[in-house]
């Protein structure tokens, strides 16, 4: 769904142009913008342009926008500056930390990043 009228997602919104954002990169599938918090020095959020739920909702369907996000993070790694060493994480419900109900993939760097994970 990319209809933010119908659905409450401040992701959806974000990919709609409603609420602005600190956009890095763009295209007709996928949006890429600054974390409000970022947790690194460099803290990017790329978000599909259809609402996906999280990892667990990625189907035949939709894989194509989520196989595009992987094509473009090296590029957007690299006019970030990171290219030197990035980190890609996903949450996935509750346990997993997932706040925005709308799959986005952050990109973290801009620094040696510690080796904690879970
Ligand atoms: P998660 O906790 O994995 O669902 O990540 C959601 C992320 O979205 C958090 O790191 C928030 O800081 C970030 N976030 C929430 N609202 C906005 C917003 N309006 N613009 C940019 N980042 C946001
Ligand atoms: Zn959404």
């Amino acid at each position: 769904m990319n209809d933010s009228s119908n659905c409450g997602c401040i992701f959806c919104k974000i990919t709609a142009g409603e609420i602005p954002s600190k956009k890095v990169f763009e295209d007709d599938k996928i949006i890429a913008f600054h974390d409000i918090k970022p947790m690194a020095p460099v803290h990017v959020l790329c978000v599909p342009k259809i609402h996906i739920d999280s990892l667990d909702d990625i189907k035949s369907e939709n894989i194509g926008y989520v196989s595009h996000i992987f094509e473009k993070i090296p590029e957007i790694a690299k006019t970030l500056g990171i290219s030197g060493g990035y980190r890609v994480v996903t949450n996935i419900g509750e346990n997993g930390g997932q706040s925005v109900k709308h799959l986005h993939f952050h990109i973290l760097g801009g620094k040696k990043l510690p080796l904690t994970l879970g």
